[in-house]
């Protein structure tokens, strides 16, 4: 029953930091103790860690391309 419960926990985004928490927590777990300048600070922080994620997606899809161009390259000079 642990294990059913756990897995079924809904969460709720907070206001202040727009993170998720378990809906059974009072306050979020994520910016309760900061102060109003330390929750931009967190929420700049996570803008630009998916800003981050999105860069990596770019960059493989760079050498992907590269790959593909240097192997119709050698088809052509073999
Ligand atoms: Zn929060």
């Amino acid at each position: 029953m642990q294990v059913l419960y756990s897995r079924n926990v809904q969460t709720v985004q907070c206001n202040r930091c727009e993170l998720r928490y378990p809906k059974k927590e009072s306050e979020c777990p994520h910016c309760k103790d900061l102060s109003d300048s330390e929750v931009k600070t967190l929420k700049l922080e996570t803008e630009r860690e998916a800003d981050a994620h999105s860069d990596v997606g770019k960059v493989m899809l760079g050498a992907a391309i590269i790959m593909m161009l240097v192997v119709a390259l050698l088809f052509v000079l073999l």
